[in-house]
């Protein structure tokens, strides 16, 4: 495994690095990572690369969550949600929010459009509902407007239109307990809005490119 660069800028610096590599050292353990550098190029075409890998400091990173972004990386895809573990499903879906949320940082908008694909595809099986405290992680990293937000609202307003009337009050009530006032209102807000319970489709219903961002002129890639 080669060693970190860690001079650099220092151009004088005797280094036996794979220039096609960016290595970073990840987390409080230094777990070493190999980064494709064209591919990165092609990400962050502003970036110097090396200054950023030498400079950065990744030991509060989550190393999973950079294993996330390292397998995206090289195969241009991620694990699908498990359809049969609610609690496997729940896992990997608060690394994928953690993903989502950083993609939305660094403006990689195929890597947060994959993301919502496979979110919305695992809420097209069985109950696949939101906890608690995701709907808070959501809102903490996101803005008015944030689409993942609207995803969000959409879902419980689906859902909970399915559900009833005490079943969703019951909800509504775990969720100012709980501290996710924002979300709460918000989806007042919108069912304020519904004339006809029937109205309210589902956000899942159509996988193509719904709730994705892209930039203005770019097609979906995912
Ligand atoms: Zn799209």
């Amino acid at each position: 495994m080669p060693a970190i660069k860690s001079e650099y800028p220092n151009e004088d610096s005797d280094s036996t690095l794979n220039t096609e590599d960016v290595i970073v050292s990840v987390g409080s353990d230094s777990k070493i990572f190999t980064l494709p550098r064209d591919v990165l190029t092609e990400i962050f075409p502003d970036m110097d690369l090396d200054y950023e890998a030498a400079s950065s400091d990744f030991s509060y990173w989550d190393p999973n969550i950079f294993a996330l972004f390292e397998k995206w990386l090289y195969s241009g895809t991620l694990a699908d949600l498990s359809e049969d573990d609610e609690e496997e499903a729940k896992d990997l879906l608060r690394q994928y929010l953690e993903m989502y949320f950083l993609a939305t940082i660094w403006n990689v908008q195929d890597l947060e459009n994959l993301i919502m694909d496979k979110i919305r595809h695992r809420h097209t099986c069985g109950d696949g509902y939101f906890p608690r405290s995701l709907i808070k992680s959501v809102y903490e990293n996101t803005e008015p407007g944030s689409i993942l937000r609207e995803y969000v609202a959409d879902s419980f307003l689906y859902k909970s239109a399915l559900w009833g009337k005490e079943v969703r009050h019951e909800l509504i009530k775990r969720h100012l307990d709980y501290g996710n006032t924002d979300f709460v209102y918000e989806t007042i807000v919108a069912f304020d809005d519904v004339e006809d319970l029937l109205d309210i489709l589902d956000p899942n219903r159509d996988m193509d490119c719904g709730y994705h961002n892209h930039r203005e002129g770019r097609v979906c890639s995912v």
